[in-house]
């Protein structure tokens, strides 16, 4: 017997049904962002390894386990993009962006792909849209980034959402911090887990995202990054804190809060819901003022976030904020015998060719039967045709939802049906 193929693991289908909930989706989230004065970027979907390694750093989880790399056939090595932020960067410095407008407000909406442990909430292949707001230093631009996320949700229903803050200082601050937790938990590193033993040279930040009891214990010997932030970090992070205060927006701080990618700068942000179990962050994003160099471009600074679109479905869903949807055609045209396929068909293709969603019925079966899909589908409204009709240029009107039905004359028909339902589509010209 022949082996069942199936999608990859960590992969899933989206089927017709559910496409209709995705487009409505991507079409809030891109009406929304471009109200917002941000512009679509499409980048590739794959990119040369060297663009993550260098943008996202070699010690984080992504780039050390989880990216689908290969070698293509010219022997580069190439890795399907696992987030957006590198990728917005390497397209804003080969586009030179930089020289067209101080500031550049880009956002991206598509697949991204990280080889984790599938699980409620985290696949393989997962979409994300995201902003980038590149050439902005003030704590005003984070403050409004921040806002964005939150808004968007807000305007799909979602309201009782968490914002957990945090900064992470420059270069400078992070690095006494990172200092003081070496030195501090070296003293206790029998006590942390494998994974903690490890990081601790090479990227003791990541401590704090260990959820091991035992780590956390260890890290919370350890004072907060803020009283190790710089004057200049310290002063930017309640600058950004006054903003939302001023505009009345919750948050709470997180001092643990470090997010995965090393390029994030000062700023850092999650917005979470409870709801979701254990990967309850709905999205993820913070400043990141030395990435734009890291990759080649100018010291540019940069703040954005990404939204992962399978967990704010999932709680859009949870929450009753779904919309309801449909894809069933407008109308059915139903040729009662053979001999009228060819008249519902022109029927058919003229009112297709003014926007409606229009389904032909199949002339060879039985009036009871082509009665029987037209319900199926959920049509509005079906046309039929019979041969007795015809000879006198005329049709019949069935509404589905009442069962009324009425004869008219064929010349009638555009109009009637104009006056019933409305075209879903644009006029074909
Ligand atoms: P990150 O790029 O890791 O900061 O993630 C930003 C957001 O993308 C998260 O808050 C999630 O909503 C989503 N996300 C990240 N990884 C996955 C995944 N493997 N599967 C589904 N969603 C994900």
């Amino acid at each position: 017997m022949i082996n069942l193929i199936t999608a990859p693991r960590g992969t899933y289908d989206i089927m017709p049904d559910r496409a209709l909930v995705w487009q409505w989706m991507e079409s809030t989230i891109r009406q929304v962002l471009l109200s917002y004065g941000y512009g679509e970027i499409r980048t590739p979907i794959f990119e040369h390894t060297e663009l993550f390694q260098r943008g996202i750093g070699e010690t984080t989880d992504i780039v050390e386990k989880e990216m689908y790399t290969f070698a293509d056939q010219g022997k580069r090595s190439i890795t399907l993009r696992p987030e957006g932020t590198a990728p917005v960067v390497r397209a804003y410095i080969e586009h030179k962006l930089y020289g067209v407008a101080p500031v550049t407000k880009l956002f991206y909406l598509g697949p991204m792909f990280r080889q984790e442990r599938p699980q409620a909430g985290r696949f393989r292949q997962f979409h994300q849209f995201g902003v980038e707001m590149i050439g902005a230093e003030s704590p005003v631009a984070d403050a409004e980034v921040i806002l964005l996320a939150h808004d968007l949700y807000h305007q799909l229903g979602l309201t009782d959402l968490e914002i957990h803050l945090n900064s992470v200082g420059c270069a400078q601050c992070r690095q006494a911090y990172k200092t003081a937790l070496t030195s501090t938990l070296k003293a206790v590193a029998d006590e942390l887990c494998t994974t903690c033993r490890l990081r601790l040279d090479r990227n003791p930040l990541r401590l704090l995202d260990c959820k091991s009891p035992s780590c956390q214990a260890a890290v919370s010997k350890v004072p907060p990054i803020q009283d190790y932030l710089c004057p200049d970090c310290d002063h930017h992070f309640k600058g950004v804190l006054a903003l939302l205060d001023q505009v009345k927006v919750k948050y709470k701080l997180s001092p643990k809060l470090v997010r995965g990618l090393d390029y994030y700068s000062r700023t850092v942000f999650e917005i979470i819901n409870h709801d979701l179990g254990a990967q309850n962050a709905l999205c993820g994003g913070g400043r990141y003022d030395g990435l734009v160099e890291a990759c080649g471009g100018p010291a540019v600074p940069g703040v954005g976030f990404a939204s992962g679109i399978e967990r704010l479905l999932t709680t859009l869903e949870q929450k009753g904020k779904l919309p309801e949807l449909s894809g069933a055609p407008q109308l059915f045209v139903l040729p009662l015998g053979e001999q009228l396929t060819a008249v519902a068909f022109e029927l058919a293709t003229s009112l297709r060719r003014q926007g409606f969603f229009v389904e032909l019925g199949n002339g060879t079966k039985s009036l009871k039967a082509q009665l029987k899909s037209a319900h199926k589908s959920g049509a509005a409204l079906t046309v039929i045709i019979g041969e007795d009709e015809w000879q006198a240029q005329q049709v019949t009107v069935k509404i589905m939802g009442d069962g009324s039905q009425k004869r008219i004359a064929a010349a009638e028909l555009q109009k009637e049906i104009a006056s019933l339902i409305s075209p879903l589509g644009k006029k074909y010209q």
